[in-house]
């Protein structure tokens, strides 16, 4: 068959450029085609934070960590789901996955010791050191380039070529574009889920449908819908993450570190709406069946604390994101709600952190302990980050179709496949889901196009 590249790649995220690098890496002529101007997607969106078990830098640390306890960990917090192979194949791949990009491919990642995060037992998540994902997206994209892949932007993929039941390449069609067909030994969909994408939001996860969406616009599940018109499996299709205190205005996560070292939130009436502790993505539904906004509540050590740590945080506070309240008629002042109220809640929170009552939402872990004057305050609205459903993969990253074969020169990874946050909610997602899935099936499925396109 004429081809023009041995395998194309859609989507230049943290899946399709690692997914590049590996196919290049292997000997392979690559094409990464991204739709928007800038490649990133998501990933330059995110914190950077790449989980693996067992890998150098753990050892170096002096952290015990092996495969089998990181894939119960995460399954622990997902519960049982459509695509649990998936989960041990990555788990086992996550310490190579890291030491790779690091030794190999000179990408900055760094175990982050100071906080395990929501699903892990153990400090595990691997991050660039300021923990911003555009620092990951810009070590890779010149990985890539050293490879002598180039980022091809502004070119949507359109759909894909099939002939006799096989993927040989695809149609580009955009403004700037034009449109062209490329035919390929092997195409690997990396063009994240359907986050932006209101219609199959409502299809599959109505109930953060309407809430804001956080991630990148390139996110509009054609992919899947793709792989679906070819008779592809989907699973986990209801999991997302969702992150429940994004500042209001300012646009930047309020850092959950802030409610593991001891904040709380409260709703515009000066309530709190249940325990927080059940991670950012857990609680995202919980504000949003409650309020459209609500307020992170935190005090001086927690915020000199996580201002020293977090580069976005310290952002967040230069751009005059957090307001002082010296007390709790203050705060009430900021919120609009009722001073007798915020300070009744501010007081039972105090006496469960202190250990004098129980928490009535059961909360049990309060970080530094009680709040102190003063406090900070953030305005921040519940949001969608990212979907975790999509096609379901095997081990060497090919999408199955529905009677159980795999569809000819089709992969797929990060947002596209079906992750490991369980099979819907919010609650299943452990930190460093969504790039473990980008970036360690972005691996396999680069290694395996390769491999596809090389047989033929
Ligand atoms: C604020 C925020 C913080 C997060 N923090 C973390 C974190 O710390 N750790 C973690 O694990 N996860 C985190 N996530 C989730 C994580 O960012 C995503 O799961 C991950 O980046 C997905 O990677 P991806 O490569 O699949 O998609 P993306 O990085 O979104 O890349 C997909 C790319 O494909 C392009 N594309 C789409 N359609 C087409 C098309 N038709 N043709 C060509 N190109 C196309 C898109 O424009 C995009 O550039 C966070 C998400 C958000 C929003």
């Amino acid at each position: 068959m004429e081809r023009d590249v041995d395998v194309i790649v859609v989507g230049a995220g943290g899946c399709g450029l690692t997914a590049a690098i590996a196919a290049a890496e292997a000997g392979a002529s690559v094409a990464l085609l991204e739709k928007e101007e800038r490649a990133g997607g998501n990933t330059w969106l995110s914190t950077g934070s790449v989980p693996a078990a067992g890998s150098r830098f753990q050892k170096e640390a002096g952290v015990q960590d092996s495969p089998e306890i990181m894939a119960a960990d995460l399954l622990r917090k997902s519960g049982p789901h459509d695509a649990e192979s998936t989960v041990e194949l990555l788990a086992r791949e996550s310490a190579s996955l890291v030491e790779w990009l690091v030794d190999d491919h000179q990408v900055d990642l760094r175990l982050i010791t100071d906080y395990k995060h929501v699903g892990h037992s153990i400090t595990r998540l691997h991050a660039p050191a300021a923990r911003k994902g555009e620092f990951l997206v810009k070590d890779l994209v010149a990985a890539a380039e050293r490879l002598g892949v180039e980022v091809v932007t502004g070119n949507p993929v359109a759909g894909l070529l099939i002939e006799d039941g096989a993927v040989v390449g695809v149609r580009v069609a955009g403004e700037r574009s034009g449109e062209y067909e490329l035919r390929a030994g092997a195409v690997v969909l990396a063009a994240n889920g359907f986050g932006g994408n209101r219609e199959m939001l409502r299809q599959w996860i109505p109930e953060i449908a309407e809430a804001q969406y956080f991630g990148a616009h390139g996110s509009t599940g054609e992919a899947i819908a793709w792989s679906e018109e070819l008779g592809s499996q989907v699973g986990n299709m209801g999991a997302y993450q969702g992150y429940a205190a994004v500042a209001y205005l300012h646009g930047s996560i309020v850092s959950w570190t802030t409610v593991e070292m001891g904040a709380c939130l409260l709703s515009p009436s000066g309530e709190r709406m249940g325990d927080e502790s059940v991670g950012y993505s857990a609680f995202a539904p919980v504000v949003s069946a409650v309020t459209e906004e609500s307020w992170v509540v935190l005090d001086q050590r927690i915020r000199d604390y996580v201002l020293g740590n977090e580069e976005e945080f310290r952002d967040l506070v230069e751009m005059g994101g957090l307001a002082e309240a010296a007390d709790e008629a203050a705060v009430a002042r900021i919120i609009g709600a009722d001073e007798a109220t915020v300070a009744a809640s501010l007081e039972e929170f105090a006496q469960a952190a202190q250990g004098n009552r129980p928490d009535p939402f059961g909360r049990t872990d309060f970080g530094f302990g009680p709040l102190g004057r003063p406090y900070y305050v953030v305005r921040s609205v519940p949001a969608l980050f990212h979907t975790q459903g999509g096609v379901t993969v095997t081990d060497t990253a090919a999408v199955v179709h529905a009677d159980g074969t795999t569809i000819p020169g089709l992969f797929a990874g990060g947002g596209v496949a079906a992750g490991v946050s369980g099979r819907d909610g919010a609650d299943g997602y452990s930190s460093g889901n969504g790039l473990l899935t980008a970036i360690g099936l972005g691996r396999i499925a680069g290694l395996s196009a390769a491999r596809t396109a090389g047989e033929e």
